[in-house]
């Protein structure tokens, strides 16, 4: 290592001698020396700081960063989750409750729970305050929406379940599966084929061989079976429940007895022409809350039984499905 030394030239003998500075010199040099490098430092790192923080800011800020990156992730969560309810708010109210001939969930009863201008006075003073309040009215919203879209969604499936079981007691098919002519229809005759004068032929006749068979057009109770002195000869009527009730005249046998329940398309009897009947056919009545309906609305001639079993379950298992 080079020392410094400092010479300076005698011009008595021009030599040059070594300068030997007094001790005192010497550490008031040094003193000069670290108390300009520490001004210098202080400058320097005030500076430095001024313009890019120091490490620990530095670390906090990042912390900062992370954070705001993390609620933006959390908002965006909460985002998804609403406009998840508001869709199925949308199939609730635009096609199951329709559907099911039910009304729409009242806008006022799903907003209930939410809104109040001081909910959110515990979380008013802090920096992040309006995103603090943003997120939790989000949050209660979402709470509020799904209370009440689980409720409906109860309701529109024990409704589901209500109607299934109407649909079954529906008289929804023919009484006959063969092919058949329709006889005389619902409509006021003037003359009564048997009987010769005016009367009201509250049914529909289906011009069927003797010896048809002749089945239930939906769920029920037996609640007449055996002759009916009305004209009906071999008569069956079965209660569906929910105001319906069928008749089936003139038959030729009869396969229940009464307080037996049916299902849709159990074999109940045999077409024939008891009763007051000019040939083969079968005599077929519908009522409801006991006035009589006009059948034909009630069947379609080109659905089979078994056809309109599938359609009800391919309905049945496509609504469980959503
Ligand atoms: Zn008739």
């Amino acid at each position: 290592m080079i020392r410094h030394r400092k010479y300076v030239l005698d011009l008595s003998d021009l030599q040059y001698k070594q300068v030997r500075l007094p001790w005192k010199k010497k550490f008031f040099n040094i003193l000069l020396w670290l108390a300009g490098s520490l001004v210098v430092a202080a400058i320097y790192g005030t500076f430095i700081e001024n313009i890019f923080g120091s490490p620990k800011e530095k670390m906090l800020s990042q912390q900062v960063e992370n954070m705001k990156l993390q609620y933006s992730l959390i908002g965006r969560e909460l985002d998804n989750s609403l406009a998840s309810l508001n869709s199925f708010r949308l199939s609730d109210d635009k096609r199951y409750r329709p559907i099911l001939d039910m009304d729409s969930v009242p806008g006022s009863y799903r907003k209930a729970g939410t809104g109040g201008v001081d909910r959110y006075s515990d979380l008013t003073g802090y920096i992040n305050s309006d995103l603090l309040i943003a997120y939790k009215s989000k949050l209660d919203e979402i709470k509020s929406m799904a209370t009440v879209q689980s409720e409906s969604f109860k309701t529109v499936a024990e409704k589901a379940i209500e109607w299934k079981k109407e649909m079954d007691h529906f008289p929804g098919i023919s009484p006959v599966s063969v092919k058949f002519r329709l006889g005389d229809s619902f409509r006021w005759r003037t003359i009564h084929p048997v009987l010769g004068v005016a009367r009201m032929h509250n049914g529909q006749d289906f011009e069927v061989p003797y010896g048809t068979d002749v089945y239930a057009t939906g769920d029920g109770t037996i609640i007449e079976s055996g002759w009916n002195s009305g004209g009906f000869g071999n008569c069956i009527v079965i209660d569906h429940g929910y105001g319906f009730q069928t008749v089936y005249g003139h038959l030729s046998d009869i396969k229940v007895v009464k307080g037996q329940s049916v299902k849709r398309g159990d074999l109940i009897g045999v077409s024939g022409s008891s009763g007051l009947s000019s040939g083969p056919h079968l005599h077929y009545q519908i009522e409801q809350y006991g006035t009589h309906k006009n059948p034909v609305n009630f069947f379609n001639n080109d659905v089979s039984v078994d056809e309109y079993k599938e359609m009800i379950q391919a309905f049945a298992s496509r609504a469980k499905q959503k």
